[in-house]
C-alpha cells in the first residue's frame, strides 16, 4: 500500500492502523504527501539496524499460538476496538482541523508493559528504501 501510494504520487491520504503484540497497544500512521516520512520510514534503513523499529514499543516478544496448521497472535477483543477508536480520532482531527497531526499515534492499554512512544510527525529517512530514492530521482530529473 505504501509503495502504491508513493508510485502513484497521489494526494489521497492513507491511514495505516495496527495492533501491536498481544494487544498491548495500537498505532496509527497517517501517510500523505512527501514532506514527512512514509510508512516504511517507521523502520530503520541503515545497514547496521536494517528493518529494526525506529520507535520500538514492545518490551517483549508477543505470545504466539498454533491451531492446526495456522499460527496466530492472540489479543483481546478490546484491541481492535481501541484501534478503531484511534482511527476515528485521527479522522476527526483531519476533518476538524484539516490536518491529521500528529501523524504517528500510539495508544497503550492500561498496565501494558511497553515503552512510551511519543505521538509525533515522523521525519523522513534519507536512506528510506521506499521514499528516499524516489525523491532523489525526482530531484535529479528536475532542472
Ligand atoms: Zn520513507
Amino acid at each position: 500500500i505504501n509503495a502504491m501510494r508513493l508510485d502513484k504520487g497521489t494526494e489521497v491520504p492513507v491511514l495505516h492502523v495496527r495492533i501491536r503484540g498481544n494487544g498491548e497497544c495500537v498505532q496509527t500512521f497517517w501517510a500523505e504527501g512527501r514532506r514527512l516520512g512514509c510508512f516504511r520510514c517507521l523502520l530503520q534503513a541503515e545497514h547496521k539496524h536494517y528493518r529494526q523499529e525506529r520507535f520500538p514499543v514492545l518490551k517483549e516478544l508477543p505470545t504466539r499460538k498454533q491451531l492446526g496448521c495456522n499460527g496466530f497472535t492472540p489479543y483481546a477483543v478490546s484491541a481492535p476496538m481501541a484501534a478503531a477508536a484511534l482511527c476515528l480520532e485521527v479522522v476527526v482531527d483531519w476533518l476538524q482541523y484539516g490536518r491529521a497531526s500528529p501523524r504517528f499515534r500510539t495508544s497503550a492499554m492500561a498496565n501494558a508493559n511497553v515503552y512510551g512512544v511519543k505521538n509525533q510527525d515522523v521525519s523522513r529517512l534519507a536512506a528510506c528504501p521506499a521514499c528516499g530514492p524516489r525523491d532523489a530521482q525526482a530531484t535529479a530529473i528536475r532542472p
